[in-house]
């Protein structure tokens, strides 16, 4: 069986979306992985079907009720289901690509999208979630976040990427963003391709490319050179 993915969200008619297209459409109509999405208010029990309250304390918005959410967690990954359970969040650990592979290697995820001002947090530490940020901004409800996610983990299941050998180069792969790319014609606008790529002269090609990688995460991530040199020369913090 290929990796399942279980997302509870007030808004299941979001998904596949754009996962359903491409190819993780593809890889989903093959069965390389599954996707099902849970109605968070299906386990609602007032007549209203309530999903949220206000916030303990006062303050705006609204919250997710921590016994609805429990309640449709039990029901997606009852005891024994070893998958791990992710709820989006712009407080959760930034998402990597380390962290999308060793997700992709497993057999699948339950990812519980937030809305409103987020979820109570005795669910949280109850269902032991891990909260996953995509990045240092708001979105209005995890749903694109679990899509994002779900996109990287997919692209790189075995089988579902065209060209095996494609993603082994990839910007962070090796701790590095990736070189620049270009493709016919030789000149556009007057710009031409580096005349190195069209040497022929493949030891020569990868240094051009080593070295261009290097340049740019210098320029634009030089954190990311700092993190490699993290276990030689330990950064204090
Ligand atoms: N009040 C919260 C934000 C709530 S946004 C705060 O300040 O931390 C509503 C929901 O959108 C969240 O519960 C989460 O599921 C999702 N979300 C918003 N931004 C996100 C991000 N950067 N990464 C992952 N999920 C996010």
């Amino acid at each position: 069986m290929g990796f399942r993915a279980t997302v509870l969200t007030l808004y299941p008619e979001m998904f596949p979306g754009f996962l359903g297209q491409s190819l993780s459409g593809k890889a989903l109509v093959r069965g390389d992985w599954s996707l099902e999405a849970v109605q968070i208010r299906d386990f609602a029990t007032d007549r209203h079907r309530t999903v949220d309250d206000t916030p303990a304390g006062g303050g705006a918005g609204m919250v997710l009720k921590p016994d609805v959410l429990a309640r449709a967690i039990d029901h997606a990954a009852p005891e024994g289901d070893a998958r791990p359970r992710l709820l989006m969040s712009p407080r959760g650990r930034p998402l990597t690509q380390a962290r999308v592979r060793e997700l992709a290697a497993g057999e699948g995820a339950v990812i519980v999208c937030g809305r409103f001002e987020g979820v109570d947090q005795r669910v949280i530490d109850a269902r032991g979630l891990e909260e996953v940020s995509i990045g240092d901004y708001i979105l209005s409800g995890g749903e694109p976040a679990a899509m994002i996610l779900l996109d990287a983990i997919v692209r790189i299941l075995p089988g579902v990427m065209g060209n095996a050998l494609s993603g082994v180069h990839e910007s962070f792969e090796g701790g590095l963003l990736e070189h620049p790319h270009y493709t016919r014609p030789q000149v556009w606008e007057g710009r031409e391709i580096p005349a190195v790529l069209a040497s022929g002269h493949h030891a020569e090609i990868e240094k051009w490319r080593l070295a261009e990688a290097r340049r740019l995460t210098e320029e634009r991530r030089p954190d990311l050179l700092a993190e490699q040199r993290g276990p030689s020369q330990p950064v204090t913090k």
